[in-house]
């Protein structure tokens, strides 16, 4: 079976606008602007079972109904590509190999909820994703697909690349918006959510590359269709999961949801000679670990969860028998700590204590009262302003959970046990 993401890459370069086209590109496009009405675009998408590709996984089309329609004023479409979670790196995979995807979803969001300006908030660094947009935006306009009098009927959408500054927090959607607006990236209160009260105070909706990248294969197939992926009844679609650490070949692969753990590694070549799996963190960094006994799990939102992780981004990071898992969620600690906007309190504070506390641990200074501490500062950094202190808790959590044994061989034998 075909699945959309991946369909038009090719093998060391990006597909070209004429080539994209040729293999089906823009017919979603087409449809819609010559078919079907805006809430017949949006009711697809809500059949269809597509859930938010950046993390949370919530229900698109659900996100896209919450925009007042009666209100006055524009309303707004932010592409969210500040793709910065530890081991997440799929949008870059997928913009470097096509632009254009991103770019016909984009104006067929914007068709679907009145939008007539939308934005794509890149993460600095990713000039080479970047300088595909910006080149497909201009071809897309050159051959009437976007900007003024689309397809020759009354609707007008441009789209906007804004290049991030280059923070982890940026990425948090009221955070981004704040950004964009010129202001410092703190994240704001939520409700109201920015699908109500956004950009510049107005209606907006912030979704995922990946996301906005499956509209137009679900508008050109059908919501049946896309459902029709997944390998489970519960699961829509396919998933990009963005696999490093010790596996045979780290990569970016599509499978379609639902594929069990055991697929997504061996889709990777399976685990590097000689190294024997322990544990993954399955949808970036702030997910709980996954173990040997999860190999048969279909990595789908509600059953990963079920599981006591979540599916995340989809970056799966791989760890082996000879991995020291505290030093690992150390790792973790330290970049959230780091990448803290400061503003409210127990993230600001609450981060760099727990950070000092795994580092005692993992330098064989560790007491056992510090595993109690650790445990109450998962409990407290869960009432925090934004999600990514408790986000950041959630490997931590993992650790406690699954490896506590391990956190305390470094406390009872005053060093680390893999060292
Ligand atoms: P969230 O669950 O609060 O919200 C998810 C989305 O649904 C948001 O767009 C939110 O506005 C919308 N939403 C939720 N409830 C709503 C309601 N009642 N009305 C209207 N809209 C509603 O999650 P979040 O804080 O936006 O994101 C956290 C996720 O982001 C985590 O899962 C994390 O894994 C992920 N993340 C990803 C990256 C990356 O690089 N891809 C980076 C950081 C975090």
């Amino acid at each position: 079976m075909t699945l959309p993401l991946f369909r038009h890459n090719r093998a060391n370069r990006v597909v070209t606008f004429d080539e994209y086209r040729e293999e089906g590109g823009f017919e979603g496009l087409k449809k819609a602007f010559t078919g079907m009405s805006p809430a017949e675009v949006q009711q697809t998408v809500i059949d269809s079972g597509l859930r938010g590709r950046g993390g949370a996984g919530f229900p698109t089309g659900r996100k896209w109904s919450f925009v007042p329609r009666d209100l006055p004023g524009p309303r707004w479409l932010i592409c969210n590509c500040d793709e910065m979670e530890p081991g997440t790196y799929k949008d870059r995979v997928l913009l470097e190999h096509n632009p254009y995807s991103l770019i016909e979803g984009m104006t067929l969001a914007c068709y679907a909820l009145g939008v007539r300006h939308a934005f794509i908030f890149i993460r600095k660094g990713y000039e080479k994703a970047a300088a595909n947009l910006a080149r497909g935006i201009e071809e897309a306009k050159q051959a009437g697909l976007l900007g003024e009098k689309i397809l020759g009927t009354e609707h007008s959408i441009d789209l906007d690349l804004h290049l991030s500054a280059g923070r982890y927090i940026c990425g948090e959607e009221t955070a981004l918006i704040n950004a964009l607006e010129g202001r410092r990236p703190n994240p704001r209160q939520k409700p109201p959510f920015p699908a109500v009260k956004g950009l510049w105070q107005g209606p907006t909706v912030v979704n995922n590359v990946e996301t906005l990248a499956n509209i137009p294969a679900i508008v050109a197939n059908g919501a049946a269709w896309f459902k029709g992926l997944a390998l489970n009844p519960e699961g829509a679609g396919s998933k990009l999961f963005c696999v490093s650490g010790s596996v045979k070949n780290r990569a970016c692969v599509e499978l379609p949801i639902g594929s069990t753990l055991e697929a997504v590694l061996d889709a990777c070549g399976g685990m590097r000679e000689g190294r024997k799996f322990k544990a993954c963190i399955p949808g970036g960094a702030s997910t709980q670990f996954l173990k040997p006994e999860h190999m048969t799990l279909p990595m789908d939102y509600d059953t990963v969860a079920k599981a006591g992780s979540r599916l995340g981004s989809g970056g799966v990071i791989v760890f082996d028998e000879s991995h020291c898992l505290v030093e690992a969620t150390l790792n973790l600690i330290t970049f959230f700590a780091r990448e803290s906007c400061g503003w409210c309190t127990p993230c600001r504070e609450g981060l760099p204590f727990v950070k000092e506390i795994l580092t005692r641990i993992e330098n064989g200074r560790g007491v056992e009262d510090d595993i109690v501490i650790l445990r109450e500062h998962v409990k407290y950094l869960n009432y925090t302003f934004c999600a990514l202190a408790p986000g950041a808790m959630a490997p931590l959590d993992g650790l406690l959970r699954d490896f506590e044994d391990e956190v305390r061989e470094h406390i009872v034998k005053k060093k680390c046990p893999l060292k």
